[in-house]
């Protein structure tokens, strides 16, 4: 009995020892050292990391998000391998640089849409959304080419420069071949914008004799002018002026179209039909005032300026048309 109390003695005191023992280690490795993971990328090292998780969040994250928009996915050749280490306390850590190190041999791909022509890409926009206004849009107006439009899914390396639903629309249209229509359209001759005019597009700069003189539709500046280059058009004027500007009929005439909602990319918009084939088309409205079938003045104000639709900032989209052929509005109205 006594000898086994002995024994338990002894070994309860080695015990004490080794306990205190390694606490003496291991406050003298805290106090000098301290523990952090080295990273591998392939074999080759290229740091150390204190915060190995969130060092990997932000990896992971970027791998699913990229920086930026329309990014798809990146993919990453190799991801970085971290292990446990004590290492003194001064050793510099790198979290930045490792996190550069790993994305720079990642591969970006963006996610876009081609809108297609005969299976031939014409333009590109950002969104599935924006793929379906322009096809719409052009199904709507019954465009010649409506059968030959498509959309494609793109996911490519390199981005494209997207173009707006509204110029889209306006570039793709093509006015549909039922019957021959007499135009009051001077042909334009010689210059360099005559190929885009010639095959059925609808537009023009030529100056057309309207026999109406138009009062400016709202105050404000030109931000943007109409014209084509290259096929690609702007098929009116934009006027910036602050959300809630009065927007007044350029002239005289009967609303055909006033109507809130999901109206592609003119959003809330409204149409004057002033006779003879001449149209007025106020976009991005903040407010409709006047509705369809609406008789008004000259002068008189019919909605207010907003930012609806296609549309980066409060502005009135202003459109001056002669049988379905959008004219230069600056023709009609200065600014
Ligand atoms: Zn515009």
């Amino acid at each position: 009995m006594k000898k086994t109390l002995a024994h338990f003695r002894t070994w309860f005191k080695f015990l004490l020892l080794a306990t205190l023992a390694a606490f003496f280690i291991v406050g003298a490795i805290t106090f000098f050292y301290k523990p952090v993971y080295s990273v591998t990328l392939g074999d080759e090292l290229i740091g150390y990391s204190e915060n190995k998780s969130a060092l990997q969040e932000r990896i992971n994250q970027y791998i699913e998000k990229g920086n930026g928009e329309n990014v798809a996915f990146v993919e990453i050749g190799e991801l970085p391998e971290y292990k446990l280490c004590f290492s003194k306390k001064d050793i510099v850590t790198n979290d930045e640089e490792i996190f550069n190190k790993v994305i720079e041999q990642g591969t970006t791909y963006y996610k876009y849409y081609a809108i297609t022509v005969d299976s031939e890409e014409k333009y590109y926009v950002s969104s599935f959304e924006e793929a379906e206004q322009v096809i719409n849009d052009l199904k709507e107006k019954n465009s010649s080419n409506k059968d030959r439009l498509g959309m494609l899914e793109k996911y490519e390396v390199e981005l494209k420069e997207f173009t707006s639903v509204e110029t889209c629309v306006a570039s793709l249209y093509e006015k549909p071949v039922v019957k021959t229509r007499t135009t009051t359209t001077k042909k334009s001759s010689g210059s360099s914008s005559a190929g885009i005019y010639a095959t059925g597009s609808n537009t023009t700069t030529a100056k057309v004799n309207i026999g109406i003189s138009f009062i400016r539709p709202t105050s404000g500046v030109l931000t943007s002018r109409y014209g084509a280059r290259w096929g690609r058009g702007h098929a009116g004027i934009d006027i910036g002026a602050a959300r809630g500007t009065p927007i007044k009929a350029a002239a005289s005439g009967t609303v055909t179209y006033s109507q809130y909602g999901y109206n592609g990319g003119y959003g809330n918009y409204l149409i004057i039909s002033h006779g003879n084939g001449v149209q007025t088309v106020y976009g991005h409205c903040n407010t409709l005032i006047a509705t369809t079938g609406q008789k008004v003045s000259q002068g008189q104000t019919i909605a207010t300026v907003g930012n609806t639709g296609n549309s980066t900032g409060n502005h009135l989209h202003f459109e001056v048309r002669v049988n379905g052929v959008t004219q230069n509005p600056l023709n009609y109205v200065s600014y």
